[in-house]
């Protein structure tokens, strides 16, 4: 069944020129301003299938910003060094109808709804053990391991331009740290969230991360070393409720693949214990999810029947 479902390049050719123009509808993130410059027309997809060889097309090495994809490693790193109950006492599993930048429940609840919306990645990031950048090191290091690729590495401009722009954050991360989840000092843990986001990847990098949590945190070359079902299993399921922001229930009714996105326009999506999808292209819909990347995953997932419900 595997075999059958294996891309190949030209069906990744035929699906991303189908798809070329579709970033005349979106919009490319401007809230951080120096998300604003990036090229719109750009477009790339690529697949790690499941004997671990990589398939790509388009702009395969056009960098960005990982942005929001970055929770789900904070999230491992954070369930790794804590456990899962520790992590989870101090938010929800919760789906929710709201933007990623909502405050949820924060007030009402006194806690984040899920470590995908900022409030409770920061919180998650928050959580990661060491002092100062450590914990930003330590994220910037398993996105290192997970692609097998040293030269990753974050943009200053971006996280400088985050961290001068990030109010509403900064907001949420000050209400967590009043309901006490949050301790130390200064705005450091913070920046560590902010600097994770600003992380350049490029879309074979997104299905390399895609392929590990896919896979039992296996890395695509069987590297063997962080291999965790049952934390994959968590991962993915964060991804599947709320990794696509609110759009996430249409887009499980849709594509049904547990995937994470960020407003860089990243897709990371997971075929459960078969194979690894990135999708990039700047240009965004109206939930901040990248357009073409979606209609790129959706015509994959329609193509090859990837669907968890098919
Ligand atoms: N750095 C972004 C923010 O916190 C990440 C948002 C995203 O990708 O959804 O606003």
């Amino acid at each position: 069944v595997k075999d059958a479902k294996k891309i190949d390049q030209a069906t990744l050719n035929s699906i991303l020129e189908k798809n070329s123009q579709r970033f005349k509808l979106g919009k490319v993130a401007d809230y951080i301003p120096e998300l604003g410059k990036a090229n719109a027309q750009s477009i790339a997809l690529s697949v790690v299938n499941n004997d671990g060889t990589l398939v790509s097309a388009g702009d395969i090495h056009q960098k960005f910003t990982i942005q929001s994809i970055s929770k789900i490693i904070a999230l491992m790193i954070a369930v790794q060094e804590s456990g899962e109950k520790a992590v989870f006492e101090k938010m929800g599993y919760f789906g929710t109808d709201k933007p990623f930048n909502h405050f949820g429940n924060l007030e009402t609840m006194g806690k984040p709804l899920n470590p995908m919306m900022n409030a409770g990645a920061i919180l998650t990031t928050a959580l990661i053990k060491g002092n100062a950048e450590e914990p930003f090191a330590k994220i910037l290091k398993m996105i290192r391991f997970i692609t097998n690729n040293e030269q990753i590495d974050y943009s200053h401009a971006v996280y400088n331009s985050e961290r001068e722009t990030g109010h509403r954050n900064r907001g949420m991360f000050y209400i967590m740290r009043n309901n006490g989840l949050i301790d130390g000092e200064g705005e450091e843990k913070l920046n560590n969230y902010f600097k994770q986001c600003s992380i350049e990847i490029t879309v074979e990098d997104l299905a390399k991360i895609g392929y590990f949590f896919a896979n039992h945190c296996v890395r695509y070359d069987g590297n063997k070393q962080f291999q965790d079902p049952n934390l994959s299993q968590l991962i993915q399921s964060q991804m599947l409720i709320a990794g696509m922001y609110e759009f996430s229930g249409e887009y499980a009714r849709t594509v049904g693949l547990p995937s994470k996105s960020g407003v860089g326009g990243g897709i990371a999506v997971s075929v459960p214990r078969n194979m690894g999808i990135g999708a990039f292209s700047p240009a965004l819909d109206q939930h901040g999810n990248s357009l073409a990347g979606y209609h790129m995953i959706l015509d994959l997932v329609n193509a090859k029947h990837l669907s968890l419900f098919d």
